[in-house]
């Protein structure tokens, strides 16, 4: 059975992209009843941290895929002794030379910065040494197929294949070589990855058959693009899951999100079971073109996902946001509003400026809101509107009606006669239904927001 694995490499916030391995390798491990092996590749130490480690098995977690659902972690800075065997092992079959060439000498006997090495040590038999370089001999004829599950079997001409570096002057080995040691010991049939790692492959390939080890089925999946079609990147766009986490997407629907980042489910649809997913997903049907990380699409997912909610896991996925909102929030007050929420809000941190002005002493001020609900008659309207609402009985229909008629004596519809009340009463013009917020907000605070609004 099949063996796949996600090796992130722990130097940030966990990318969106990361994640979409992560989760094309648990699917094909799941419906294959395969392996997931989660291998952490934390040998830059300059640039780990345990604390962004953690922050990818808390996000692989909060995804779906606990400690249960993977073999590992296996750390990658584990294996250094099998590296050094393994670069040993190339030196000693002849598969690899020393290499004391700086940049500057190859550029300079290429003229071209963009030339590979130029094996210029090849035959010069080098012992190891200070500044000295481990270079693998790539094979001078010939060409090297990769079987690409997404891109049938790119070839690879082997004279264009630099010799490329397996273990740097300091002795500590490259990725290229500790990856596919680490891939061949943790029995992987399968190597899931992103797209820039395509042009990895037919080295690493190399490095599998010089080993001694019958090579993987490749798959390298699409980027992932922004709107202008740049890489998605950590300097210009949201790519860190924990931030759509701490935004309020639902893991169900950034888990189906980003299935569909280069794969399309069948019928055209978008929300889709996880067990469908789970079903339908083959790789081989992932598409090679740039996938098109649609912030919009994802928000209208997510807030199909929240509509679908459990009443009561509705309120209590809502209430992290609002521990953390800078009012007190009553419970009870919060339970009879959050159905009428349920339905507007389409990432859960919205809940919060949905629901202010029932916690808050005074509604929230916002300006614009104010010019825009207080024109024309608003102060008449106000008062007429507290007028009616002194004595009549506190219930949602019956405050429609009485606030219909005010409109009528105006020769406003109602839609005009509300915007005055709705700013006086929850300090905005956009929000949940007035009147059932009315009701919530009583008689009492009612009249004197209304009656403050008009001084
Ligand atoms: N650590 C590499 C990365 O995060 C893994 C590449 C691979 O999956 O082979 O890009």
């Amino acid at each position: 059975s099949i063996r796949v694995r996600f090796a992130p490499s722990p130097t940030g916030l966990f990318h969106v992209g990361g994640a979409r391995s992560a989760l094309f390798n648990w699917v094909m491990a799941k419906q294959s009843g395969g392996t997931l092996v989660l291998r952490i590749e934390d040998t830059d130490a300059s640039r780990n941290s345990p604390a962004w480690t953690e922050g990818i098995i808390r996000a692989l977690a909060w995804l779906g895929m606990d400690g249960g659902e993977y073999e590992g972690p296996y750390f990658q800075s584990a294996n250094a002794d099998k590296h050094a065997g393994a670069a040993r092992a190339l030196l000693g079959a002849g598969r690899a030379y020393y290499c004391d060439c700086t940049r500057e000498d190859v550029i300079a006997r290429s003229g071209d910065q963009h030339r590979g090495y130029d094996g210029f040590c090849r035959d010069r038999g080098l012992q190891p040494g200070p500044g000295r370089a481990l270079r693998f001999r790539t094979p001078d004829e010939g060409q090297t197929t990769v079987v690409d599950l997404l891109r049938g079997k790119p070839v690879f001409e082997n004279a264009v294949l630099e010799d490329f570096v397996i273990a740097r002057a300091d002795g500590s080995v490259t990725f290229l070589l500790a990856n596919a040691v680490d891939d061949i010991s943790q029995g992987i049939t399968h190597v899931v990855r992103g797209e820039e790692h395509l042009s990895n492959a037919p080295k690493q390939q190399l490095l599998w058959e010089a080993l001694g080890a019958e090579p993987p089925v490749w798959a390298h999946v699409p980027v992932i693009v922004n709107e202008k079609r740049q890489k998605l990147s950590k300097r210009r766009d949201k790519v860190a899951l924990e931030d759509y986490q701490a935004e309020g997407y639902l893991a169900e629907a950034m888990r189906n999100y980003l299935m569909l980042l280069g794969w399309a489910p069948s019928g055209d649809r978008e929300i889709v079971p996880w067990e469908v997913i789970v079903e339908e997903f083959r790789i081989e049907d992932v598409n090679t073109s740039p996938a098109f990380f649609d912030v919009k699409k994802l928000r209208a997912i997510n807030g199909e996902y929240v509509r679908a909610l459990p009443p009561e896991r509705f309120e209590a996925e809502c209430l992290p946001f609002l521990e953390d909102a800078p009012f007190p929030v009553d419970r009870g007050v919060f339970a009879q509003l959050a159905p009428l929420a349920q339905t507007r809000v389409a990432v859960l941190s919205e809940i919060v400026p949905m629901v202010d002005f029932a916690f808050l002493d005074e509604p929230p001020f916002d300006e614009q809101s104010w010019n825009k609900g207080m024109k024309g008659p608003a102060a008449e309207i106000l008062a007429a509107a507290e007028e009616a609402y002194r004595d009549a009985p506190w219930e949602a229909g019956e405050l429609k009606d009485r606030l219909e008629r005010v409109g009528t004596e105006h020769g406003l519809k109602l839609g005009k006669t509300q915007a005055p009340v709705r700013v006086a009463v929850t300090g905005r013009t956009v929000g949940l239904p007035l009147f059932e917020s009315l009701e919530v907000l009583g008689r009492e605070r009612t009249l004197a927001r209304l009656a403050a609004a008009r001084e």
